[in-house]
Formats: structure tokens, sequence, C-alpha cells
């Protein structure tokens, strides 16, 4: 079956009893059993339920796995990602990553002795060199956030030398309708579904997805131990959301190609990142790796940080907020918002990043051309 009809019918058989052609919303917390620990596929809705189910059926096989798990957020998958990690163990990790992993990151560096190097991904050698540190995980986004560079999934798998090192991936941004990193050897993807899969700004949530089996074991006791559950509403949305993910992300991409190549030709603009440009330097990567390019653009305004700042505060349809990967565009100051607590190479006061929505193109470069003419002035 193909992605469009996957995210139709993926776990959604109509009801054996009523027919509802819609997985129904099952509230029930419990669940009756026959006879005294016998219980029949579900017992207690942390562990599993009914609506939670059918999107976990979905979400793996769009990301062309075994098993997925549904959780309340893209930290929640985090966190329980880091149930693999003990006391001692390192973690190599890409230096730019979403601010929430950093955050994370850091936070058990602290309190849980788990040492983590952050490294360019893109640079191949230093990564090879740095496996001699013995790493549990590698953790890698890509395209990254707020800089859009591209990491080569297949690569990067290709030199962990044992089964213990887990390739993660964060596929946030190109969600698996553009890119497969399972069938790329990671180990382990996850989402912050709150993004791209839900895609209205009304859903906050998160998934993690394997084909491994032991590590699928292991993902089930965690969820059930530490209880990270999607509620049964959120995911009856998340699924009503993954049926037009292909058609919405096609949208995305075509207008975010449209303002990538306007801002690119604009005098107020120093540079942008999008990895659909031919002078993105692995717009071939790209090419290769993804389907399509996503929503996502960056840019550096000209002429320093207030220029950026008021470069945003004039937008009219463009929403300055965090957050990204609906259909309503929004526009942010990563040095300033999501990556205020980090201080990372590339994230300058002149960066802006856009998550291009899917109204009108014209009305969108419209926005973007009166707010850069003013700052001509
Ligand atoms: C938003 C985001 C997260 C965190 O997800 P939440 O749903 O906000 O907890 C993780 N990774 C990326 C790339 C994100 O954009």
């Amino acid at each position: 079956m193909k992605f469009e009809t996957k995210a139709i019918h993926a776990g959604q058989k109509p009801d054996s009893v009523t027919g509802a052609v819609v997985a129904p919303i099952v509230t029930s917390t419990t669940f009756a059993q026959p006879a005294p620990g016998k219980p029949l596929e579900y017992e207690y809705s942390r562990v599993s339920t009914p609506t939670r189910k059918a999107l976990e059926i979905c979400l793996a096989e769009l990301e062309g796995g075994t098993f997925a798990l549904a959780v309340s957020s893209g930290c929640a998958a985090m966190s329980l990602l880091c149930q693999f990690l003990k006391p001692g163990d390192v973690v190599l990790a890409e230096e730019d990553l979403y601010g929430g992993t950093l955050r994370l990151l850091k936070h058990l560096e602290k309190t849980q002795n788990v040492q983590t190097h952050f490294l360019d991904f893109s640079d191949h050698e230093l990564v090879k060199k740095n496996l001699s540190l013995n790493p549990r995980i590698l953790w890698l986004e890509t395209p990254t956030n707020p800089l859009l560079k591209i990491i080569d999934i297949q690569k990067i798998q290709g030199f962990k030398k044992t089964t213990k090192t887990l390739v993660v991936v964060d596929n946030t941004f190109a969600t698996p309708c553009l890119q497969s990193p399972l069938s790329l050897g990671a180990d382990l993807v996850f989402h912050s579904a709150t993004k791209y899969l839900g895609g209205h700004t009304d859903i906050l949530g998160g998934a993690i997805v394997t084909g491994r089996k032991d590590l699928a074991e292991e993902l089930h006791f965690f969820n059930k131990t530490f209880g990270p559950a999607l509620s049964p509403f959120d995911s009856y949305l998340l699924l009503r959301s993954l049926k037009t993910l292909s058609l919405r992300m096609k949208a995305h991409e075509k207008n975010a190609l449209q303002v990538a190549r306007f801002l690119e030709n604009h005098p107020q603009v120093q540079k942008v990142l999008y990895p659909g440009l031919k002078s993105h330097p692995q717009f071939a990567l790209a090419k290769k790796q993804m389907s399509g390019f996503g929503g996502m653009v960056s840019f550096y305004i000209k002429g320093g940080e207030k220029r950026a700042i008021n470069f945003l505060k004039r937008l009219k349809i463009f929403t300055l907020a965090e957050s990204l990967g609906a259909v309503e565009s929004l526009a942010e100051h990563p040095r300033t918002m999501t990556h205020s607590a980090f201080s990372s190479k590339g994230v300058t006061g002149e960066l802006i990043r856009l998550s291009v929505g899917i109204e009108h193109i014209d009305d969108l470069i419209e926005d973007l051309k009166q707010s850069l003419e003013k700052q001509a002035r």
C-alpha cells in the first residue's frame, strides 16, 4: 500500500460491531476481563486503549516500523527514549537541535551522569573519531532546527560498531511523508506530533516508532511504567490529521520553495537556508534522502538583530510565534525565542525561521515583501 492509502486506512478497519468507518473515541480507562488475570486485548488505558491503538498502528505503518507509541508530547517521547540510557553512558548528538532536546540532554548530564558530546554530524570524520567513546545513542534530527542542515542518516548509522549503539532520529521536520529514517537504518524514530503530524496547532502530542522487536518490548515497558500516553480524544484528532498529511506536505513544500526563491533574490536578505535551493550545501543529499524538501525556511536578514526584530513585528499574515508545521504560517526569532537558552554558532540575531503554511502564496509573498520593503526605507 502507498503512503496516502495507509494514512487513511492503516489501523482503521470499520468497527466490527457498529460498522462505524471512523475509529470511535473510547474513553473507558478499564476493560472487563473474562477470568482473573486473563485480560482480552485491553486491560487498562495507560497500557493500551482502542483509539490510541488505531493511531499507533497507522503511525507504525507510515514510518515503515512494526511498533509505535503515541505519547502526550514530543518531549514525552524524548523522555521515554532517555530510559535507554543509564549513568555513565555517552550520547553523541548533532549540535543543531531543537532547543528542548538540548535542554533535556544537558539536564541528564547534570543529574544522571550521562555525557552528551555535541558535534557537527555532517563532518563524518569527526563522528567516526568520537565513536571511540562507545556511545549508547547517536542522536540527530534532519533537517536540523533552525539551520536546516541535512544529515546523512544512512552514512551515520553505517558508522556504528554494535547493535548496542542506537541511532535515534527526530523526524519532526520531514515527517514520514518525506523521509523514512528506519528504512535508512535508524533504530528509533520520534516526532513532535504537535507539528506537521497534527498540522492544525491544536494537538500536543508525540510518537516513537521502531522496527526492532527488542526495542519495542522495552518501549512498551517504559510506557506502562512512566505513563506518558496520549489521550483518546487527542489520538482521534491526530488520526484525523494524518489523513491529510500528504496533501498538506505538498502544499507546504510548494509554498516554501517559492518563499525561499523570493527571499534569495531580495536585496535585504543576506542568505537563505532551504534544502530545496540549489545553493544549499546539501541539496544533492536532500534530494536523495527525502522525497520533498518540507515547509521550513530560515534566512539571515541584512543589517543586524534590530532589523530582524522589526521585520518580524511588521508581518501581518505570518504570526510571530514559536512552533511550526501547521496550516497557518509562523515566523520566529531563534536567538531570543526557541534557542534563547543555548548559544549555538549560526543562531545569530539576524536569523529568522519561517514555518510556511498553506495560505495562498501571493498573500505570503506580499506579506514578506511589505515588511522587507519598509526595512529598506
Ligand atoms: C517541538 C519539537 C519537539 C518537542 O515537541 P513538543 O511536542 O513541543 O514537546 C522536538 N523536536 C522538534 C524538532 C520539535 O520541533
